[in-house]
């Protein structure tokens, strides 16, 4: 007999060799019926696994991620099933998920083009409907390479696998492809799909090969919530930054400059309002900043290891007979600051932060308007601080960040852990000082976080930052890093208390990211229709008629020198062009005056958004507007 822990602590006893489905089944009928996976002593493996030792097993369903994924992953064998069968000369490289999908990346030399995925999609219904079993079959890597070596993918494939034991899935018939699983116990438990797209992928990313075609696709539990993430695609599509950017005049991109975006007069209203909260939110925060110089000698990078790791991101260029690089990261400057001056341990920690203008090469294929730029922003940081003190300057680290994302409208969060990878340099010792730190860090926080076993960085550990916008869309925006390389690269040193030198913590820290991705971002979010405090124009006056021009200009002075953002349309249009074209440029307020305004020395206010509008006396609409300001509110209505 083997005892069974269950996530609710119970222990259940099973007969050695019980299937993780029979012991579903022995919980009840509902959870057998939903149940898709299993993990077993933390191990995602497949329903007809037998137990045979006292472990732990939850039960994996589609409501958990880790099922949502493995059927995802089950539907892109069932869609190679399906390519296979209609091109029989298919070569199947990999399929992986990815967010809110996956993809099967194939080698086949006639183009699969988008009017084709109906008949693959046919297939696979046939496929779906037929509920073959997910079979799997395990063997030797030698054997296994012996099995397929006339196919240099799947070669590739064992030979990049880390077990010796090879395993493959077949579908119950001939189609079979080597995976190292899991996968649902039949195809008959795939919900929705769809087939997205295709694209051409080089093998491993790499353009000296060849080029291979990407199938995309996704799949949900149900229909209901295939046409909910379809829509929300839709719903994107509209709120498309790049398309915004142009029609709001926030900013453009040109060939002179691939990735470099320009910022136009009303994108700086945006870049400056979020610059100044920025400084205040880290002024409260016990921060100081810096600035250092874009352009920095080669022989720095060699030092801070940016030429072995990062070279063929950066940007070089050479004058006086010397070689210099652009700066992809702030770090190696901030160090230099450091070294300017003897430290001693009653300064820190020190928090030294830097708005950093940074260069990274992208490949040209990723780029995608502010999303993927080649030159940013970084919203950077470094905190110099005593071990004993990671975990407080975590916590303020971690209290700050929420406090930005909450400012602006963002409250779904999403927290990662990294932690010590095998390739990793300093002692185990401050490895596990620190990994405890983030965690004690994020305890004390009462934060719920997800760990990456391995992940970290070879310096040090990492917290990661996600939030999802109104879409559910999740964007990685701030990370946290440990650093135990970078201070004895560069030789820094602090006194400490007994009177010896020592080597500082360094923390590096982002919040926002990029500036020019996290703007993209929130036009996203807010389809264009930005919280009034970062709103270009946050008011238009709109006279009816030539005869209230004098009223309106007048208006117009006393909210400027109020400091409200305020422009006035003294055209000659119709009022009812004047608040389409006010309207179309989503602006917060709009301002009609006419007649009865002037005689009552007020506006009518039409709020973005509402259809009812207001007519308020001009003392009060300032006052209200600039406690919104103030308060960074994203409601408009008053
Ligand atoms: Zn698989
Ligand atoms: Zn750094």
């Amino acid at each position: 007999m083997a005892k069974v822990t269950l996530p609710d602590g119970s222990i259940l006893e099973v007969v050695d060799g019980t299937t993780a489905k029979q012991l579903a089944e022995q919980i009840g009928p509902v959870l057998a019926r939903s149940a898709v996976a299993a993990k077993v002593n933390g191990q995602l493996v497949d329903l007809s696994t037998p137990i045979t030792t006292d472990t732990a097993v939850k039960i994996i369903t589609l409501k958990d991620d880790e099922g949502l994924e493995i059927m995802r992953h089950s539907c892109a064998h069932i869609m190679a099933e399906a390519i296979c069968s209609i091109w029989p000369d298919t070569k199947l490289v990999y399929g992986p998920t990815v967010e809110e999908g996956f993809y099967y990346d194939i080698d086949l030399d006639e183009m699969i083009r988008p009017d084709d995925f109906e008949r693959i999609e046919e297939k696979m219904h046939e496929i779906i409907k037929a509920d073959k079993p997910f079979v799997r079959k395990e063997m030797t890597r030698t054997e296994a390479l012996a099995k397929l070596a006339a196919d240099k993918y799947k070669t590739d494939n064992i030979k990049r696998a880390d077990s010796n034991i090879i395993s493959f899935y077949s579908h119950g018939d001939g189609f079979e492809d080597l995976c190292r699983g899991p996968h649902l116990p039949s195809t008959g438990k795939v919900g929705s799909f769809k087939i997205m797209s295709v694209a051409g992928a080089y093998w491993h990313g790499d353009p000296t090969q060849k080029m291979l075609q990407r199938v995309y696709g996704t799949a949900w539990p149900t229909k209901k919530e295939l046409d909910a993430y379809l829509l929300r695609l839709e719903e994107a599509k509209k709120r498309d930054h790049r398309v915004l950017g142009k029609q709001l005049d926030l900013f453009s991109f040109n060939e002179a400059g691939p990735g470099f975006a320009f910022i136009h007069p009303k994108g700086m209203i945006i870049w400056n309002a979020i610059v100044d909260f920025w400084s205040s939110i880290h002024d409260k925060y016990g921060y100081q900043e810096i600035q250092t110089p874009i352009i920095l000698n080669e022989q720095l990078w060699h030092k801070s290891g940016h030429w072995d790791n990062y070279k063929e991101n950066m940007y070089f260029t050479n004058f006086d007979g010397t070689d210099y690089a652009i700066k992809p990261m702030n770090c190696p400057g901030g160090c230099l600051v450091y070294k300017t001056r003897q430290h001693s341990y009653r300064e820190f920690p020190m928090r030294i932060a830097e708005l950093g203008l940074v260069h990274r090469h992208e490949a040209s294929g990723v780029m995608h308007g502010l999303f993927r730029v080649r030159q940013f922003t970084q919203d950077d940081a470094h905190i110099f601080c005593t071990p004993e003190q990671i975990e407080s300057e975590i916590i303020g680290v971690i209290e700050l960040t929420f406090e930005i994302y909450r400012t602006f409208g963002f409250d779904d969060f999403r927290i990662e852990l990294s932690t010590k990878p095998e390739k990793h340099i300093g002692s185990d010792e401050i490895w596990d000082i620190s990994t405890n730190s983030l965690k004690d860090a994020l305890a004390q926080e009462r934060i719920e976080y997800k760990i990456n076993e391995g992940d970290g960085a070879f310096y040090g550990p990492k917290i990661d930052f996600h939030i999802r916008d109104c879409l559910k869309r999740s964007w990685q925006l701030g990370t946290i890093q440990l650093d135990f390389s970078m201070p004895q690269r560069f030789g820094l040193v602090y006194t400490d208390k007994d009177n010896t030198e020592k080597t500082p913590v360094m923390i590096h820290r982002a919040v926002l990211g990029s500036f020019e991705r996290f703007i993209g971002i929130l036009i996203e979010h807010y389809a264009g229709n930005l919280p009034l405090w970062l709103s270009p124009e946050q008011a238009r006056i709109l006279p009816i008629s030539e005869k209230t021009n004098d009223y309106a200009i007048n208006l117009q002075d006393k909210l400027t020198a109020e400091k409200l953002r305020c422009g006035c349309d003294l055209s000659n249009e119709k009022i009812n062009a004047k608040i389409a074209k006010a309207h179309s440029e989503k602006l917060p307020f709009m301002l009609v005056v006419g007649p009865k305004e002037v005689q009552s020395n007020t506006v009518n206010v039409r709020i973005r958004a509402e259809k009812e509008t207001k007519t308020i006396e001009i003392d009060k609409f300032i006052k209200i507007t600039k406690q919104k300001i103030a308060d960074k509110k994203v409601d408009l209505a008053f």
